[in-house]
């Protein structure tokens, strides 16, 4: 039988913490759109934060992030999806050297639909996202309503104590420049 294909909207969280930062989150977004099965939607404004590393040291060691949110909407399916964001991230002179390192670009796969995946490539919704304030604060900003596949309502999360809590500040009001690709 013919696999059926739908547009879904999903969220894909960027950061960029070398380099010409904004201009990193900004060549991303040109280069997803470029082949035209990615329409962007909503991008969030964009937040500095500390490096978070696998050491509390590394916040110091290593520079900080911009981090933005973006709504898409695709037809592709999960797997394409991330095998076409690791090439922008390619293409973004990304180096996986060190896990949890420093980086030009990384684009994760936050939510895909109100889809739960678990495969050894891919976990959507992205594993780490509800305890990342530089991923639901921007996440907010452009989806205040949003509830997670697992029920809970992303404006609880905004309000934990843990989010709070974490070093975090608007960078820029908008992403500006990513529309002329
Ligand atoms: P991180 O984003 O955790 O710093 P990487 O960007 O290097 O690490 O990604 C490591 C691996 O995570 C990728 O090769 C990819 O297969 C996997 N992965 C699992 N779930 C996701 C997701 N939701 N979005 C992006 N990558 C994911
Ligand atoms: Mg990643």
């Amino acid at each position: 039988m013919k696999e059926m294909v739908r547009e879904v909207a999903a969220y894909l969280g960027l950061g960029s913490s070398l380099g010409d930062r904004l201009l990193n989150l900004q060549t991303a977004l040109q280069r997803l759109t470029k082949t035209g099965d990615i329409t962007i939607e909503e991008v969030s404004p964009v937040y500095e934060s500390p490096h978070l590393g696998r050491e509390p040291e590394d916040a110091e060691r290593y520079p900080p992030h911009l981090n933005a949110v973006v709504r898409i909407r695709t037809y592709l399916s999960p797997v394409v999806l991330l095998e076409r964001i690791q090439r922008v991230e390619a293409e973004g002179g990304r180096e996986r050297n060190i896990s949890w390192g420093p980086r030009t670009i990384d684009i994760d796969i936050l939510l895909y639909a109100n889809e739960r995946i678990k495969t050894e490539l891919l976990e959507v919704p992205h594993p780490e996202m509800s305890k990342r304030a530089f991923v639901v604060i921007p996440l907010w900003d452009i989806a205040a309503d949003l509830i997670l596949p697992d029920g809970r309502e992303l404006g609880q999360l905004v309000a934990s104590e843990c989010i709070q809590r974490q070093p975090l500040r608007r960078y820029a009001q908008t992403l500006v420049g990513w529309q002329g690709a």
